[in-house]
């Protein structure tokens, strides 16, 4: 088979270790890296398959079929980011005078998009809870063209029921995009469950190491895939070579990796629901707001590696807390093979007013962790290391209703 096919159909785990696997005398075992930004053509006029990196090259192209096999799809159109391809995806389906309806929980960029970016063309867009069916129908308009959700939602991990969004958007004639960078296709198919367009932000779990940016979008429609590469053209968008290459190599281990991070997260999530310093715990699977049946339902056996978690004591114990952790990096990033810290507040979400942040229930004590390939007891007992140091007394505990 070689490193031009992904073949439909295969298990995640073959599908991923057999990447880029050579197949004939004397190829390469590992998918070559081509970061030749132009091709040759033998005649003119000639339609090589590759004829610029800008539209096209065969190491992007080739994760670009492992990402789109992953989902029983076409080939995924890769960009430099993850906002990049946020942005062609709005560039793609939308004009002028056209409407989004969008979870109100979502990465910080995405709200920093529709909300003072595309407002200038004119497209706008209803800020909902999307984890509730009816205020997702209330804010749908005729010019609504597209809902976009993120399940579990950043940071506060709430989960919006796909398929029934899905219903609701195509009822309105509009497309629903997930981004479903936390779960990866691993862990949870949004096309499967009715959603248009999976989108991604690759630098994360995908790519699993932190070292390479990139964002795609898969879909089962070939007109919109060809859309996407269209504005990808036009925009300048895709992801470099080396990157594509970078992302390809980490893929091969993402079963691996999502599992047993998710494993170790279920472990930590409730051992940090059992301390009198935490008032609040957030992880799918401890949430009393969510539904079991609805995320047995939708996310495939396990839960992902991000924890949100509530300080008493607010923005002190929260930067004490942070600062004590030793093997912990406080970064803007989850998704990486070393457990990470994030202070929403003042890192992914310190754009958004406050008001919006707090209604979303993202806190000065909220602290968000994404858990590494360490072992759980490690992580624990760094993190019990730095409660003692917050020193701080127990903490009303929240109801769903004060964050909802
Ligand atoms: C990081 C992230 C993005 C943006 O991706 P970049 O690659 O940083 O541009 C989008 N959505 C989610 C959920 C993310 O975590």
């Amino acid at each position: 088979m070689g490193h031009l096919s992904a073949p439909l159909g295969l298990d995640p785990d073959t599908l991923c270790a057999g990447l880029g696997i050579g197949g004939g005398d004397g190829e390469p075992l590992v998918t070559p890296l081509i970061q030749s930004t132009t091709f040759c053509r033998d005649k003119v006029g000639s339609n090589a398959p590759h004829q610029y990196s800008r539209v096209s090259n065969p190491t992007v192209a080739a994760l670009e079929r492992a990402l789109g096999a992953l989902e029983n799809a076409p080939p995924a159109v890769a960009f430099a980011t993850g906002l990049a391809a946020e942005t062609a995806l709005f560039l793609s389906l939308l004009n002028s005078g056209d409407h989004v309806v969008c979870g109100r929980t979502v990465y910080g960029g995405t709200t920093r998009l529709l909300q003072q970016l595309l407002p200038d063309f004119g497209i706008t867009t209803t800020f909902v809870d999307s984890t509730d069916l009816h205020p997702v129908r209330l804010a749908i308009r005729p010019s609504t063209r597209l809902v976009f959700i993120e399940t579990p939602a950043n940071p506060t991990l709430d989960i919006t029921d796909i398929r029934s969004v899905a219903d609701i958007a195509h009822a309105a004639g509009a497309l629903l995009a997930v981004d479903n960078t936390f779960l990866t296709p691993i862990l949870q198919q949004p096309l499967d469950l009715g959603a248009d367009i999976s989108v991604y932000s690759t630098t994360k779990f995908i790519e699993g190491h932190s070292v390479a940016l990139g964002g795609s979008l898969v879909s089962r429609d070939p007109t919109l895939l060809e859309r996407f590469r269209f504005i990808r053209k036009c925009t300048g968008a895709i992801q470099t070579p080396f990157n594509a290459w970078l992302t390809l190599n980490g893929l091969k281990t993402l079963p691996l990796r999502l599992r047993r991070q998710s494993e170790s997260a279920e472990i930590i999530a409730r051992w940090l629901a059992d301390r009198d310093e935490i008032s609040r715990v957030y992880y799918p699977s401890l949430s009393i707001c969510t539904s079991r049946s609805l995320i047995e339902r939708q996310h495939l056996g396990f839960h992902g590696a991000v924890i949100s978690f509530e300080l008493t004591g607010g923005i002190e114990s929260a930067r004490r807390f942070a600062e004590s952790l030793e093997r912990c990096a406080l970064v803007e990033h989850v998704g990486s093979v070393s457990t990470l810290i994030t202070h929403p507040a003042s890192m992914t979400h310190a754009d958004i007013s406050v008001d919006e942040r707090l209604d979303v229930g993202i806190t000065d004590g909220l602290l968000r962790l994404s858990i590494g390939l360490e072992s759980p007891g490690a992580i624990i007992a760094d993190l019990e290391r730095a409660l003692a140091s917050v020193n701080v007394g127990r903490g009303e505990v929240l109801t769903c209703a004060a964050t909802h």
